[in-house]
């Protein structure tokens, strides 16, 4: 493929610099227009209006895998696929809408797939009309991939930059859903991060607020308090910074404040991380070249991330409402 774009004076696509998430395997079979098929027959018309106006919303989650337990456990399955049916709301996108639905079909597929390793699965939903209007509704295609999948990033953190690329909004296209069209303002900024040396990037709101990076959401440490933007600051509302929220407050014991924040305090935070199912908890260890704390993975994240792998390998009992075993229901070791 290298070889093939080079030939026509095309470089290959840059790796992010950050993202060592692809699976060189791909898994035996697929969920595609509701059925269970072979991998390679999972393919969409050129002209479907998937590709033609980007009808298409999506969740993203992780499941971990227990060799002590034998167990394969899917992080908090049907908190995604409400988050799912509120995005297909907002989105007019029709097609079914309960979240139990898709958490069944998705256990299904991961179990055809024999799946024993660390996972990421992508559910999707679009509206595959063939050279249909913008306003098409359907037919409606739902499609499921279960992909096995390692850590995020192997170095100890980002370096990232304030992107000039602005955050969408509510007004015009509503971050808070996970529509694929989002994702050209992610990559925008991505981007650009990279072309100007940066290992990543943060996007602010219109009104010069601090939002989120192109796939996760953010934290910030300041004055030994957790910080982080509020969902009406032109954010994703994750999962993992929900779940994060929990944690600090009900396990960590530390204060968790939601509210706005301006993009110098990123520069003299004590520490700063994203989050997000698929980056899990990723320490920033400078914004436009100030150093953050140190420079080095602050404290808190740490801990963070390790209280947010652990519970989401089924290693805190208390925390077993998150998860869903894919082969049993056996129980999580205290
Ligand atoms: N913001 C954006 C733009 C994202 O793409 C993601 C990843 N889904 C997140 C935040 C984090 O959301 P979650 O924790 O639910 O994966």
């Amino acid at each position: 493929m290298a070889a093939f774009l080079k030939q026509r004076g095309l470089a290959s696509a840059p790796e992010t610099a950050t993202d060592t998430t692809t699976s060189p395997s791909h898994p035996e079979f697929i969920i595609f227009r509701g059925e269970l098929v072979p991998y390679d027959q999972a393919r969409v018309h050129v002209l479907s209006t998937a590709m033609k106006f980007s009808t298409i919303v999506f969740e993203g989650l992780r499941g971990y895998w227990n060799a002590d337990h034998g167990e394969l456990y899917c992080f908090r399955l049907t908190d995604h696929f409400v988050r799912l049916t509120q995005t297909m709301k907002i989105a007019r996108i029709p097609g079914p809408n309960d979240p139990e639905w898709y958490a069944s079909r998705l256990l299904d597929l991961v179990r055809a797939n024999h799946l024993r390793s660390d996972v990421h699965m992508r559910v999707q939903v679009f509206v595959d009309a063939e050279d249909g209007p913008l306003v098409a509704t359907e037919p409606v295609a739902v499609c499921m991939a279960t992909t096995p999948r390692g850590r995020f990033t192997e170095s100890t953190g980002l370096n990232v930059g304030v992107s000039s690329w602005i955050r969408i909004a509510d007004k015009s296209m509503p971050p808070r859903v996970k529509a694929v069209a989002n994702y050209h303002n992610s990559r925008l900024a991505a981007m650009q991060a990279r072309l100007d040396g940066y290992d990543d990037a943060v996007l602010l709101t219109s009104d010069g607020r601090v939002a989120e990076g192109p796939g996760y959401n953010l934290f910030m440490v300041r004055s030994g308090r957790l910080v982080t933007p509020p969902i009406t600051e032109g954010i994703l509302e994750g999962i993992t910074r929900d779940s994060l929220i929990a944690i600090a407050r009900e396990t960590l014991n530390l204060e968790v404040v939601e509210r706005p924040i301006d993009r110098t305090e990123l520069y003299v935070a004590n520490e700063l991380f994203f989050c997000g199912s698929a980056a899990e908890v990723v320490p920033i260890l400078s914004v436009d070249h100030h150093t953050i704390g140190t420079g080095v993975p602050g404290r808190l994240t740490l801990l963070l991330r390790d209280e947010y792998l652990a519970t989401a390998r089924g290693m805190v009992p208390s925390r077993s409402e998150w998860l869903t075993p894919t082969y049993g229901d056996s129980s999580i070791a205290t």
